[in-house]
């Protein structure tokens, strides 16, 4: 009996020892897989910190450079800029990133560009500068010579056909600013490629707009004339070609909303309306919400 009692203890011993064996296995079995997906865990986790990190340091760069740039003064808005505040705040755009020589802008929008147009580059896409900085004489020239006739307006029209100043200015505003309202005054504006919303909207034309669209944002850039919409629903009509350099021509609109009024438009044909037809307002002010300072 009693040899019988102690087989069965250990029989129980022997049982207790395989259960905890086993038990040990599973466990360590689980603490490894455990690990397994805490590293995979943490890996995804620093790499989602390293991206963040990406585009904090992207962010803090155009915040930074918004509180470098000086509060504008008015002549800067204008476009009547002084020989010292252009020497300071202009850059001479290389003739490999434009279409001609004797091309200036604001330094940081041109430093930026340089970004944008490496790394399009390697995505095979050619960006090249058609349209920079424009003084006010320059912006008067155009003007004038369009008020006149004697360069014609899209759709192969003569404002001098239209008699009415007021309709007279309107087609002329579709793609031209009155004098001192251009963003090109700034530097901070460029046009890219063309000046024809056709030629993007196929081929080349359409994989440049597309890179622009995916990208540009990137590098501090937008599109200040997309398509009219409930957000913009006057202004300018749509400028595939027009793209500026928020972290400074976000403030610049800011200030020119304080700084210039209907006073400040004059010395060009035409000027007398730009009040009656509410430039500022519903030019200079009315564009795509991705270029204001939210
Ligand atoms: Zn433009």
């Amino acid at each position: 009996m009693g040899k019988y009692k102690n087989k069965n203890k250990k029989q129980k011993a022997l049982i207790m020892i395989v259960i905890i064996l086993a038990l040990l296995l599973v466990g360590s079995r689980t603490c490894r897989l455990n690990r397994r997906n805490l590293n995979s865990d943490l890996h995804n986790f620093s790499s989602e910190i390293t991206h963040q990190t990406n585009q904090d340091s992207l962010i803090t760069q155009n915040e930074e450079t918004m509180s470098e740039i000086p509060q504008p003064d008015k002549n800067i808005l204008l476009g009547k800029l002084s020989k010292s505040q252009k020497d300071s705040l202009l850059a001479s755009i290389d003739s490999k990133y434009a279409n001609r020589d004797g091309m200036y802008m604001h330094y940081k929008a041109y430093n930026a560009f340089l970004k944008m147009h490496n790394a399009a580059e390697k995505d095979g896409i050619e960006l090249i500068i058609v349209s920079a900085f424009r003084d006010f004489d320059h912006q008067k020239r155009i003007w004038n010579n369009k008020w006149t006739g004697r360069q014609v307006l899209s759709g192969n029209i003569f404002a001098t056909d239209i008699s009415d100043p007021v309709k007279r200015a309107l087609e002329i505003l579709k793609f031209s600013a009155m004098p001192g309202t251009s963003r090109h005054h700034w530097g901070t504006d460029i046009d890219i490629n063309s000046l024809n919303n056709n030629y993007f909207a196929s081929g080349r034309g359409m994989r440049e707009y597309e890179w622009l669209v995916e990208h540009a944002h990137k590098f501090g850039f937008c599109q200040p004339y997309t398509r009219k919409n409930e957000d913009r629903q006057s202004g300018y009509e749509e400028e595939k070609w027009h793209w500026s350099y928020k972290p400074i021509s976000s403030g610049y609109l800011k200030h020119f909303q304080k700084l210039v009024s209907y006073e400040d438009i004059a010395g060009f044909e035409g000027h007398e309306i730009a009040s009656q037809l509410g430039v500022i307002e519903k030019y200079v002010l009315t564009v795509n919400q991705q270029c204001l300072n939210q």
